[in-house]
Formats: C-alpha cells, sequence, structure tokens
C-alpha cells in the first residue's frame, strides 16, 4: 500500500512549469528539436566574483550552521542594498534569509495563516502562490486583473476582495507571467485602501527588481507609504538578478513579530540557508553590479525583437513587460479556429499544445498562471532560438483557418 499523504498534499498540485520542462525534456530525448520558452531562470552564468566568495567561503572554514536569520555578511548585504535602493535602513530583526524567496513567502504564510484564512492574489499570478496559501491551509482569493489595468489590481478591485478574513494581499512587482509593475501612485491608491483595513497585510514579492527596462528604478510599496511600513514583508533573492537559481538564496523584511516568528519556523525547518551560498549572495548584493545591467541590456534586446516578431503575427498580440524576462502574450483572437488536421483550438493550453505538437516551440499556457486565453514565452534563452521560435508561432497561426 503507499502512503497516505495528508489533505495538505492533496490541495496542491506539481508547478505547472516543472511539468511543461519535464514535457520539453522527454520531446528532447526523443530526439525533436524543441525550442523551449517555458525556461523561469536567466540562462547566464553566476559571475565569477560571487562564485569565488563561495570558494573562499569554503577555504575559511565558513562550512557550519548560521544565525536563523542568516550570517552577519549577508544580513548587512541585504541592509546595503535596501539603503542603496529604498533608502531604508532597517534593524537586523526585521530581516530574515531563507532558501530562495519561494521558501521565504512559504514560511510567511506558514507563519500567519489559520484554516481559511484569506490571502488575495491577483491574476495573472505567479504559479505558486495559491498553491502555497492551499499548503498553509489558508484560502486563495484570485482576483482577475485584466489587461485593460495593465494586469495590475485596481483599488477598487482589491477594496471588493477584502473580507475579516484577508490576512494578506500579494503584490508581484514587476510580476511574473506579465511584467506588470505598479506605479508610485497605483501603490499609493493602493495604500489608501489598505490603510482602512489595518488587518490586512501585503506581501511584495520583488525578486525581479533589478530586471527593469523603464527609467530609474521599480517603485516598491515599502517605501512608497510609509505608513504601511510594519504591515508590508518585502521579499526578494538572488536568484533572477544574479543568475543564482541553484544558490537558493532569498530575504523577507518586515515588522521583527513576523520575522520572529518566521525565524522560529525556520528553526525548526532547515536551520538556516547554506553557508556558502551565503557568502555568494553577500558579494553579489555588495560586488559590482555591471553583471546585472550587462543581462538587462540583453534582455532588453530579445525582448525588443521578440515583441516585434510577436505583435506581427496575426492573430496574437502582447502588452510590452516593464521587467522580468517574460512576455504574456494575448492569443484569444486564435481561440476557436481549426488546426490543419481539423481540430478546433478551443483553450489556450490546446493552443500551447498544437505549438508544441506542430512546430516544437514549448511555451506555457495562461490558465497555469489564473488567466487564459493567453501564454508566457521566456526570454531567458538566446535571440537566435527567439527568432526562430516566433517564425514557427507564426507559421503554426498562418495554418489556422
Ligand atoms: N517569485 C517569483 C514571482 C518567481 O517567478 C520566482 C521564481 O520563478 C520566485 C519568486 C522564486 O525565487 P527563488 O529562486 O528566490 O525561490
Amino acid at each position: 500500500m503507499g502512503t497516505t499523504t495528508a489533505q495538505r498534499v492533496r490541495r496542491i498540485k506539481p508547478s505547472p512549469s516543472t511539468a511543461a520542462a519535464q514535457r520539453v525534456r522527454e520531446l528532447k530525448a526523443q530526439g525533436l528539436a524543441v525550442l523551449d520558452l517555458t525556461v523561469g531562470e536567466p540562462d547566464f552564468d553566476t559571475p565569477d566574483h560571487v562564485k569565488a566568495a563561495a570558494i573562499e567561503a569554503i577555504r575559511q572554514g565558513e562550512t557550519k550552521y548560521t544565525p536563523v536569520s542568516g550570517t552577519p555578511a549577508l544580513r548587512a548585504a541585504i541592509k546595503h542594498k535596501l539603503a542603496e535602493r529604498h533608502g531604508l535602513s532597517c534593524s537586523d530583526d526585521r530581516i530574515t534569509v531563507g532558501g530562495g524567496a519561494k521558501q521565504v513567502i512559504f514560511l510567511a504564510l506558514m507563519a500567519t495563516l489559520d484554516a481559511d484564512d484569506e490571502v488575495i492574489i491577483p491574476a495573472p499570478y505567479w504559479v505558486s502562490y495559491p498553491d502555497m496559501v492551499l499548503a498553509n491551509d489558508g484560502t486563495p482569493v484570485v482576483v482577475d486583473c485584466p489587461e485593460a489595468d495593465g494586469f495590475k489590481l485596481t483599488p477598487q478591485r482589491l477594496e471588493a476582495s477584502i473580507t475579516d478574513r484577508t490576512r494578506w494581499v500579494i503584490l508581484n512587482t514587476p510580476g511574473n507571467p506579465t511584467g506588470a509593475a505598479y506605479t508610485v501612485d497605483e501603490l499609493r491608491e493602493l495604500a489608501e485602501v489598505l490603510l482602512a483595513h489595518p488587518h490586512v497585510q501585503v506581501l511584495t514579492d520583488e525578486i525581479y527588481d533589478e530586471i527593469w527596462y523603464e527609467p530609474g528604478q521599480v517603485p516598491s510599496l515599502a517605501t512608497a507609504e510609509p505608513r504601511l511600513t510594519d504591515r508590508v514583508f518585502l521579499t526578494n533573492g538572488v536568484s533572477k538578478s544574479y543568475a543564482m537559481t541553484g544558490w537558493r538564496i532569498g530575504y523577507g523584511v518586515g515588522s521583527p513579530s513576523l520575522v520572529a516568528a518566521i525565524n522560529t519556523l525556520q528553526s525548526q525547518i532547515s536551520s538556516c540557508p547554506s553557508s556558502i551560498s551565503q557568502a555568494a549572495a553577500a558579494a553579489a548584493l555588495t560586488g559590482d553590479q555591471a553583471f546585472v545591467r550587462e543581462c538587462v541590456a540583453v534582455y532588453r534586446s530579445r525582448r525588443d525583437v521578440t515583441l516585434k516578431l510577436i505583435n506581427d503575427i496575426r492573430g496574437l498580440s502582447c502588452t510590452p513587460p516593464s521587467g522580468g524576462f517574460y512576455a504574456f502574450v494575448n492569443c484569444a483572437d486564435v481561440l476557436g479556429k481549426q488546426t490543419p488536421t481539423g481540430e478546433v483550438i478551443g483553450t489556450d493550453e490546446e493552443f500551447t499544445r498544437y505549438l508544441l505538437e506542430s512546430q516544437q516551440v514549448a511555451v506555457i499556457h495562461g490558465g497555469a498562471y489564473g488567466t487564459p486565453g493567453y501564454f508566457r514565452i521566456s526570454f531567458a534563452t538566446s535571440t537566435d532560438v527567439l527568432t526562430e521560435a516566433c517564425e514557427r508561432i507564426a507559421r503554426a497561426c498562418a495554418a489556422l483557418y
């Protein structure tokens, strides 16, 4: 007899991006030349000075448990970033460090949700939020944020979604999968609503903050409305900005009571993240930032090429992302059409399957992000692959009738 799993496991599903990546691997193993636009991590290598810091940490014997809330060096590096980017000065008891932003977000929910507490999740959303809420006994309250609203939560929709049971609102800016980001004014409008509901906290996921295509820096709620400081939990990490997805370091900045609760959980779950990865992350945050600028320049040119090609395809359109490395493409106009073999493309998922089977282009359907009628392209691949993939997508669309 197999293991009887707990209800919390039965409530959740594995990440659709992981499932898509697995499908691509299977097709490649069958010898098919699949162009993979599903990837959710940078295609660059971790910078050498970051690797060198990790090697030095090993040489220096920094190979033991660290404080639960992270090494002093990493906390100092995070404070450095908060001061530089947000003008925030922040005490140690406001910072927690974990095994990726994903783990920090999970622990924040675990530390605060009781059964049936609600978490407002604007859609399109990062695939993990609803399942993380469900795994922690909460109820995801998904709020549709249409393209006409820039894929962003409006104050009206926020107000209408808040109940006595609301514990959190999650704001991912710039967002995965859309690349949409809130302006300072938009954040202040949301803050006005939140100020009237003191029981609601806001988790801002700013993991793509450095991958930014607009002038200046992406605004953050933590600084846009100082009256919310104690109710905002800002999460970030080094995975995307420094091509360090495998090092597993993320952090959260919030009220001392929340941070203490997260640290209590972490002390019983993992004790601390890897000491070596923490040394590497500290070097990434305090060292030369040229790497980030170079990556953003490359992502920007890939974004521009992809957008031009996609927007030239009849039936598809895409709002330019302000940050991140994804394009969220509207495919509503191709739904209802027929493939050359006579099958009707009824949904975004069927369209992405058609792209994979007829042209060997792998993308992720919008339904995975709570927003059917779209699909996500990742620019974390070369311009040649992106160009070839867009040409194949154009061929697939032209063959529909
Ligand atoms: N938040 C968003 C919006 C993401 O897209 C991802 C990764 O895909 C994460 C968080 C997780 O980041 P980390 O590698 O730090 O766990």
